[in-house]
């Protein structure tokens, strides 16, 4: 059996830290390949080593001095180092990185130093072979991740290596100038490593004991999910629930390998596991609610639209002109709301309406401000009667007015517009109704 266990910052943060992530690679024989992320905070106003590495870069990059900065980076790897009595040095290391911002090396290969040194460290700790993912992992020079040439090239060099520490969130173009994935992207090398070596999980450690029913800054300890399928974790994310790179699910997923997304700080709790499909019913009906503010719906009205032929594509041709992106759009017989994101909208609205006018001629056309939009998600829902009654009859007696409803086909999720003001409302009724009550 082969595990790939990726750990994240909050994990790597301190020495201490270093010692629960190896206490756990070592309790299981399996984790064999280990894709650290850089050192992230070690209490909350501190700064990850990221945030650090990009603004030391800004500096070097407009000819500043930036030593002050650097070894500021510099002690918090000495510090990792000391806490674990190795005899490791970075100066070298660092003397090129000083001489690579001085001839402006990129700000992605600034960034990417961080979970490059602590892929050194881990390494060096671990006792197991450092393979730079600068050599393993390859962008095409359009910028995009080249998926097949980086299987390839990484499940060759992988093959022969029975343990390994290969860094997240970078890698390189062929000519090997280093290019980073977004944010948060450590997520995606691990599932990038797991299907190059066809592991058979992929354990993503973090400081949550998964994946929550909802979100904690609403909810004062919610419940972890158990058992999620992709599709689930994409409404959710999408809807603003993060734990995991939204293109991480992409490799694992073309390989069916489940990823388990883990607590460091604490291990013996099961986490939740993102799997295709599974017959395990979840523990309630939902699996997740989660929700985003700021939308606005715009409402277009005009007397016999049901026989319209082409009426729909024309709004949406507004839209598609003023490279605005639409979310949802619920319509009746004579009247169709668009629902876009108020922030996008906002400096082109009469424009849009003109055009709306223009290529569609409604009768009237009214925009709503300051709505959020509220994902209930579960697979659950299409074996169970009643759902949407539950999830009106809450939120009724929360006195929340609901704007929207859009229960995509696949029953998956039922999608709810409300007033900005009553979201956190409406997310702790839905909340209590499922979870706390159980009905
Ligand atoms: N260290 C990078 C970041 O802070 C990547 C990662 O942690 O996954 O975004």
């Amino acid at each position: 059996m082969k595990k790939v266990v990726k750990f994240g910052g909050s994990s790597l943060a301190s020495a201490e830290q270093f010692q629960k992530v190896a206490n756990i690679i070592h309790s299981d024989d399996n984790r064999r390949y280990v894709v650290p992320s850089a050192p992230g905070k070690r209490f909350s106003d501190d700064t990850k080593v990221t945030d650090m590495l990009y603004a030391c870069y800004h500096l070097a990059e407009a000819d500043k001095d930036f030593k002050k900065e650097l070894s500021a980076i510099a002690e918090r790897y000495q510090e990792i180092i000391d806490g674990l009595s190795l005899t490791l040095s970075l100066k070298d290391e660092f003397k090129t990185i000083e001489k690579n911002f001085k001839e402006k090396a990129g700000e992605n290969y600034a960034a990417s130093r961080g979970e490059y040194l602590n892929g050194i460290i881990m390494a060096a700790y671990l006792g197991y072979e450092f393979v730079d993912a600068a050599e393993v992992i390859r962008f095409k020079d359009n910028g995009d991740f080249d998926a097949e040439v980086t299987n390839e090239i990484l499940g060759q060099r992988l093959a022969g290596i029975e343990r390994a520490v290969i860094p997240g969130f970078y890698g390189s173009y062929a000519g090997g100038k280093v290019k980073t994935f977004s944010r948060g992207g450590s997520d995606v090398t691990g599932s990038i490593v797991a299907r190059a070596v066809k592991a058979d999980v992929y354990e993503n450690w973090t400081d949550v004991s998964g994946f929550l029913v909802a979100d904690p800054r609403i909810i004062e300890n919610p419940e972890a999910i158990e058992t999620i399928t992709y599709r689930e974790l994409r409404e959710l994310s999408y809807m603003g629930a993060s734990v995991l790179h939204e293109d991480a699910i992409f490799p694992v997923r073309r390989e069916g390998i489940p990823i388990n997304i883990r607590n460091t700080n604490k291990p013996e709790d099961e986490g939740t596991w993102i799997v295709e499909s599974t017959c395990q019913k979840s523990k309630y009906v939902i699996t997740g609610v989660a929700g985003k503010k700021g939308f606005c719906s715009v409402n277009i009205e005009k007397a016999m639209m049901n026989s319209e032929i082409g009426f729909g594509r024309k709004v949406l041709q507004a839209f598609e002109d003023y490279g605005i992106s639409f979310e949802h759009v619920p319509s009746g017989i004579d009247t169709m709301t668009v629902f876009v994101h108020q922030d996008e909208f906002i400096d082109k609205e009469q424009k849009v309406v003109s055009a709306i006018h223009r290529l569609a001629d409604p009768d009237a056309v009214d925009i709503e401000a300051d709505l959020a939009l509220i994902a209930v998600v579960g697979r659950g829902m299409k074996s169970t009667r009643g759902t949407a009654g539950r999830i009106f009859s809450a939120l009724a007696h929360a006195n929340v007015n609901v704007k929207m409803i859009d229960q995509g086909s696949s029953e998956l999720n039922i999608i709810i517009g409300v007033a900005n003001d009553d979201f956190e409302t409406a997310i702790k009724a839905i909340y209590d109704i499922f979870v706390i009550a159980r009905i």
